[in-house]
C-alpha cells in the first residue's frame, strides 16, 4: 500500500463520517422544529364563529369563553387537543 492509497482511504473515511454527522444533525434539527402545543378550540354556540388559542390551565370542554364577536352568542371551549407545529422560520 502506497501513500496515495492511504490518503484515498483516509479521504473516504472522512467523507463517510461527515455524511453520518450531517444526517444526525439534520435529524436533530427536524426534531427541534416540531413543537407540541395544547390548543383549545373555541366555538360559538350557534356555530358561526370559531377560533383557536393556546390551552390555559383551568380550561375544560364546555367552559364559557366569552361573547361571540359575530352574533353576541356564547363562546365555549369546544375541544382541547395537542397540535404539532412545524416552524419553517
Ligand atoms: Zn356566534
Amino acid at each position: 500500500m502506497n501513500a496515495l492509497q492511504i490518503l484515498q482511504i483516509a479521504a473516504i473515511i472522512v467523507i463517510v463520517v461527515l455524511l453520518a454527522l450531517s444526517i444526525v444533525m439534520a435529524e436533530k434539527k427536524t426534531s427541534k422544529k416540531k413543537e407540541k402545543k395544547t390548543i383549545a378550540l373555541i366555538k360559538c354556540d350557534k356555530g358561526d364563529y370559531e377560533t383557536k388559542r393556546e390551552f390555559k390551565s383551568g380550561d375544560f370542554v364546555g367552559k364559557v369563553e366569552g361573547e361571540c364577536p359575530k352574533c353576541k352568542g356564547v363562546l365555549r371551549v369546544y375541544a382541547i387537543f395537542v397540535e404539532e407545529i412545524e416552524s419553517h422560520k
